[in-house]
């Protein structure tokens, strides 16, 4: 399909044409990268905007469940709301979360819901590319919510959170152990963290834990970007739907400080910044991965290093005027 057309579907809320260009973001292929740009650059002017929050925590907190009600509750406002994932595990084993629709069966048969899975690629930054291009795509295809899923093991969180406005932490019930299992890092990255499962006997426990939470969250040092208050730890249970339209309140307000004092604006400015980085910097490597003739002047500068017949130094620049004289 021509590359106008795709646009102006996608634009349309053509759902079919929105997989089918994230299937082409997706995709390696030299040729399909050069449509997936024209097609980024063709929806850049859209301006459309939508709230794009990241939803982490370990399996079995209930993620699915959550964005389940959450999902449908937003729905019921009349939002529509696209859900993407990010499952490192599945970067390896060409498996993925979400990959499984009946896990979230009402909201994947919604017509107003989008539910992609885990794009399946050799590297965390493959797969992070792929779902940045594809939070553009569902934020220029008009939806109001996107929401990105991840699991929470560290390196993944941060990438998840160099995209997207909002930073949701889902945690289960549990005692002082579990906060001393949280890492800092994933913590210090919440907007909201989100104690699940605070209904029928899992309440008090609940409670307690949010309480800890809390706690150990008013102990961070105040970040400029955030109103008081801010971050928050909330009880939620995504089964009940207990807490769910607080939590929502609570994400809008915490969005519309940031719109009111520029700290949104500035996020994704920030953002585009650091992926510009980034992208150069992976093409960088790619070249020095794929290109055959500087493969072969390291294996021989490699060679002259390990024979002590070239400095270290003097290879290294060798290598990178030879990448600067090459160009594309
Ligand atoms: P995920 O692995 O994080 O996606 O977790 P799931 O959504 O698959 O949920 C894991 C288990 O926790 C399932 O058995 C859910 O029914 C259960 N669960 C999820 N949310 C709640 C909740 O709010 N309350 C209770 N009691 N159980 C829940």
């Amino acid at each position: 399909m021509d590359i106008a057309d795709l646009a102006t579907r996608i634009t349309s809320g053509d759902r079919r044409a929105l997989a089918r260009a994230i299937t082409l973001v997706e995709s390696g292929r030299a040729d399909h990268r050069e449509r997936a740009q024209a097609l980024l650059a063709a929806l850049l002017s859209n301006g459309r905007q939508a709230l794009r929050i990241g939803l982490s925590g370990t399996p079995g907190v209930g993620k699915s469940t959550f964005i389940e009600s959450f999902g449908m509750m937003l729905i019921g406002k009349g939002l529509k709301v696209a859900v993407l994932a990010v499952d490192p595990s599945s970067a390896r084993s060409g498996g993925s979360i979400l990959g499984d629709k009946t896990r979230m069966e009402r909201l994947s048969r919604d017509p107003k819901a989008f539910i992609r899975p885990s794009p399946s690629q050799s590297t965390l930054g493959g797969v992070a590319r792929r779902t940045r291009e594809a939070v553009s795509l569902c934020e220029a295809a008009g939806f109001d919510v996107v929401l990105i899923e991840t699991v929470g093991v560290g390196q993944s969180e941060t990438m998840v959170a160099e995209m997207t406005d909002l930073f949701v932490l889902l945690m289960a019930p549990g005692g002082g152990d579990e906060l001393q299992g949280v890492k800092r890092g994933i913590m210090e990255m919440a907007d909201l963290i989100l104690v699940n499962k605070a209904d029928g006997d899992l309440e008090p426990a609940a409670r307690r834990t949010c309480a800890d939470y809390a706690g150990a969250l008013h102990l961070l040092r105040r970040r400029p970007q955030d109103p008081e208050g801010f971050p928050k730890a909330m009880c939620v249970s995504a089964l009940s739907e207990a807490g769910l339209e607080t939590a929502w309140d609570e994400m809008q307000a915490l969005a519309d400080w940031r719109r009111e004092h520029g700290f949104f604006d500035a996020r994704r400015a920030d953002q585009a910044r650091f992926w510009f980085g980034e992208e150069v910097r992976r093409g960088l490597l790619a070249r020095l991965d794929h290109d055959p003739a500087l493969r072969q002047r390291m294996e021989t500068l490699g060679t002259a290093v390990a024979a002590g017949e070239a400095t270290v130094a003097g290879a290294v620049a060798e290598i990178l005027a030879e990448i600067g004289a090459r160009g594309g």
